[in-house]
């Protein structure tokens, strides 16, 4: 629960935006405004006053407020519990670049920019898992293309533009992977799966236990399996079952 940490201060996301009912709950205990550090809407048609005079009360749909642009990344709704991350290196996850030949479903790809080429490996089915996952995950960028991956990657997948962890340094550690630091301080205490393909034991040990650290075959890339296993825990984050057909 969010609650232990009302006066902490936001790393992760600014601004909260809640229905009545979430805000009756924290109204009971004695606060009309639960986040002072966050800007706090209130979804209502049915709230006549302002419930509090550093609450805003809005009467629309939230994903029609204005200055939303409507992507979910923009703004964490609080539904008792964070959504959770899911964090997403893209070479061997979504690119398997030690695979011997390509792998079925994989096409590919020139990417080129100024005077630079990679080649790459593609598969159009990953597009369409990452964006029915975003039904359950914020999606974030984890990877050494940092910015480059929403220019050059995300839209051949027809991902939107995510967030972006960008690494301050690349040093190599003694245990686990450069990036865990960085990551650690990106996700603060909100539930995550990160998926990688240079990630193990010692980068899992700090985290907590709806954090996961998920390492993935970088000759085989993200699988029909994998995609499920993530689901399933986005459902357990979130409290909900989690039928496999859905
Ligand atoms: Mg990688």
């Amino acid at each position: 629960m969010v609650c232990a940490r009302l006066d902490a201060p936001n790393k992760v996301f600014d601004t909260v935006l809640m229905g009545r009912e979430r805000w009756e709950l924290g109204k009971a205990l004695g606060h009309t405004n639960s986040y002072p550090r966050l800007r706090t809407s209130v979804f209502s048609r049915t709230l006549t006053e302002r419930p509090d005079p550093r609450v805003e009360l809005v009467a629309t749909d939230p994903w029609r407020k204005p200055g939303n642009s409507g992507r979910r990344t923009d703004t964490h709704l609080l539904d008792g519990l964070m959504r959770p991350l899911l964090l997403l290196d893209f070479d061997g996850p979504l690119n398997p670049h030690r695979a011997k030949e390509i792998p079925p479903g994989y096409s590919r790809h020139e990417i080129v920019e100024g005077t630079k080429t990679w080649q790459v490996l593609l598969n159009p089915r990953h597009g369409v898992e990452l964006n029915s996952l975003a039904e359950v995950f914020d999606l974030v960028w984890a990877t050494s293309w940092e910015h480059g991956a929403n220019r050059l990657l995300g839209p051949r997948l027809g991902l939107p533009e995510l967030p972006v962890i960008v690494w301050p340094s690349r040093t190599p550690v003694l245990r686990g992977s450069w990036k865990t630091p960085y990551v650690a301080e990106w996700v603060g205490d909100r539930p995550f799966v990160w998926v990688d393909d240079e990630v193990g034991r010692d980068d899992q040990a700090g985290f907590g236990d709806r954090q996961v650290v998920y390492a993935v075959d970088p000759g085989i890339g993200l699988g029909d399996a994998d995609f499920a296993t993530i689901r399933g825990y986005g459902y357990s984050f979130a409290g909900k079952e989690f039928r496999p057909h859905d």
